[in-house]
């Protein structure tokens, strides 16, 4: 069986990797020069790491992040509202870049084509053709992690397009050796979240309940009075680093399968989710496992059982993770930490522990 994935992201890397590895030929197409630059940070949970495990860069992953501990929820003077929610195994925090180099490190020479974007793509019951300006590829299963805004979705789907939040985060790194504590403060319609990155580095992000398209560039202003150490990650922020995204999310959609069953979804193009649980990637890299295993079981009709096993699961992560973005950007300030607060221990314990605890099937 060949299979084509669209997109170098996380989700298009892991993919390349899970499925090569499962003895399907696969190649990567992704339309940029390069991945990921340096810039950014990411957490990935015990989940993720199942996944990289699998496929087997979870090492390589761990060595490139710092573990993170003790983090706790907070309100925006510092009292701790949640103590350390992950008692299920790995969290790290890493350059989103070293991440990609490790993913990329594990594929086989060749099968990760840059300069390559898609363009046209064409399905049938017998096999899926796709253009890029170097020609037609031909395979038998195609997958499509392209991103929120899958041009594959749009053309093959029938599906809503993504909707804005009410939250726009603003991530960046900053020069600050020995941060003292970790974790995410709430405040009125505002949240800061603050993790160590290897070398002295902070990846942090400001989350505010803003119109989308803004040109806000006033953190410090927004942030003035907050806990310590949050003015001092803000004004040691390296300004190359700070990115503005606003915040979207894409409704459930009814399959990850065009009807041909020959094309799937994946990652951000099949479920993004609001970052309020750090778990988009996380979910990209099980869905990515999961798809490897079930292809090489079923056949080209893995796909249909790929779309089984992950739908409700990770339909239900980013419900969840809504949940959590709508009670930052709809309630007050005090009203949304009193939620925090009062949310019974036991049920959130229950629901981290089925959330971090996924085993990947054996590749
Ligand atoms: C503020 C913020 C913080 C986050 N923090 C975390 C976190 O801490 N932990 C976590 O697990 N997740 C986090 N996420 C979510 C995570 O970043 C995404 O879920 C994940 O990166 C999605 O990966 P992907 O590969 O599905 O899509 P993408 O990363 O969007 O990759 C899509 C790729 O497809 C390529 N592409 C698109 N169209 C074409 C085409 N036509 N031809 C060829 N290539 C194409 C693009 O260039 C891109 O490289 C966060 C998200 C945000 C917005």
């Amino acid at each position: 069986m060949r299979a084509l994935v669209i997109g170098g992201g996380i989700g298009g890397l892991t993919a390349g990797v899970a499925l090569n590895k499962a003895g399907i030929e696969t190649t990567v197409l992704e339309r940029t020069s390069r991945l990921e630059p340096i810039g950014s940070g990411i957490s990935l949970w015990p989940n993720a790491f199942a996944a990289l495990d699998a496929v087997g860069v979870g090492d390589a992953v761990r060595a490139a992040g710092t573990p993170q501990v003790n983090s706790a929820i907070r309100d925006h003077h510092g009292k701790v509202l949640i103590p350390d929610a992950n008692h299920h195994g790995d969290l790290y925090v890493l350059h989103r870049a070293l991440l990609s180099e490790a993913l990329e490190a594990a594929l086989p020479a060749g099968a990760l084509r840059l300069n390559s974007e898609v363009g046209a793509v064409r399905a049938n019951r017998d096999g899926v053709e796709v253009d890029t300006a170097h020609g037609t590829e031909r395979a038998d299963v195609l997958i499509a992690a392209d991103g929120i805004w899958s041009r594959v979705r749009t053309a093959l789907w029938d599906a809503p397009a993504p909707v804005y939040s009410g939250a726009s985060a603003w991530r960046m790194i900053s020069d600050l050796p020995d941060l003292p504590i970790s974790g995410e403060s709430w405040g009125d319609k505002a949240r800061f979240g603050y993790t160590r990155l290897p070398g002295g580095k902070v990846y942090a992000f400001a989350d505010l309940a803003v119109p989308a398209g803004g040109h806000e560039n006033d953190l410090a202003q927004r942030y003035a009075g907050w806990h310590a150490p949050i003015g001092e990650i803000l004004a040691a922020a390296d300004p190359a680093s700070l990115i503005r995204h606003d915040i979207h999310h894409l409704p459930p959609l009814a399959s990850f399968v065009d009807g041909t069953g020959r094309v799937a979804l994946l990652g951000d193009a099949a479920h993004a989710m609001t970052p309020d649980l750090g778990q988009g990637a996380g979910q990209a890299m099980e869905d990515a496992v999961t798809l490897a295993a079930c292809l090489r079981r079923d056949g080209v009709a893995g796909l249909w059982s790929y779309d089984d096993a992950r739908r409700a699961r990770v339909q239900g992560v980013a419900a969840d993770s809504l949940r959590l973005c709508r009670l930052f950007t709809a309630l007050p300030g005090w009203a949304a930490r009193l939620a925090l607060r009062s949310a019974p221990k036991s049920s959130m314990e229950k629901r981290m522990g089925a959330l971090l605890g996924w085993r990947a099937p054996v590749l």
